[in-house]
């Protein structure tokens, strides 16, 4: 082959290897799909059925569990000035999110997702005060998860070890990333883990990260990209997934 030609095939190669790649990063919407005009508040089922409307790959939510044992969607340990774990439920619902739902119980969210099965519930556990009390709630999130008939729709992160551990233990076959940003590729594949759900800064600073995981054949992921070009850099990495606040700017990049 001339040297002309095999650039050209090179080329080719290259341009369709980089689409390929490209046209394999999807979108999450991170605690739903909130920054709409008007805006509506995080993590609210509202949220959920803007990013179901939006198509876009996943949705994003958070799970903590509240004194008397009941799970609820909400970022912050906090719901207002009320420590999430040392109150009860139903004091706690008795203050509403700020676009005037009531604070959703991890069931009504679920039910919420079981609407529309072409996006994937990203479910994250918060950490909590006793490794006794994460298993309490991994048993209780997958046993709720069942109940609904979700668990092929729905994937796991969280920044407790210990909490993505025990997913696996409890369901090998769920799907779950690591989320604090202190774990080689190499490492999360050797703890049992399915990927790595990093900040953007991590893989920043560890710039063979992306492709050592994906040739390991985990998943990766980035939080919170809302800047198109971050976007871009990671996308060209060839990252599977992005986290992201501003799902409809990124969503046909
Ligand atoms: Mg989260």
């Amino acid at each position: 082959m001339k040297f002309k030609t095999m650039k050209k095939v090179f080329c080719i190669l290259s341009l369709a290897t980089t689409m390929f790649i490209n046209a394999q990063t999807q979108i999450i919407a991170h605690r739903g799909f909130w920054n709409t005009e008007p805006k509506t508040s995080e993590n609210s089922i509202k949220s959920l059925e803007n990013a179901q409307k939006l198509k876009v790959y996943g949705s994003e939510f958070d799970i903590h569990m509240t004194k008397d044992g009941k799970l609820v969607i909400n970022h912050d340990e906090h719901h207002g000035t009320m420590e999430i774990s040392e109150t009860n439920f139903s004091d706690l619902r008795k203050l509403k999110l700020s676009n005037g739902e009531e604070l959703p119980t991890l069931k009504d969210y679920l039910k919420q997702g079981k609407k529309d099965a072409s996006v994937r519930l990203i479910i994250e556990i918060k950490p909590a005060k006793s490794k006794e009390n994460e298993n309490e709630i991994v048993t209780k999130v997958l046993k709720t998860v069942k109940e609904l008939g979700l668990y092929s729709q729905s994937d796991y992160i969280s920044f407790s070890l210990n909490i993505c551990k025990e997913i696996k233990r409890q369901n090998p076959s769920a799907k779950v990333q690591y989320l604090e940003g202190n774990l080689s590729p190499q490492q999360i594949k050797a703890e049992g883990l399915d990927g790595l759900d990093y900040h953007y800064s991590v893989f920043e600073k560890n710039p063979t990260w992306i492709s050592e995981a994906n040739s390991l054949g985990l998943i990766t992921n980035a939080w919170t990209v809302n800047d198109i070009k971050v976007y871009e850099e990671l996308k060209n990495q060839g990252i599977k997934f992005i986290t992201t606040n501003i799902p409809d700017q990124l969503k046909d990049k």
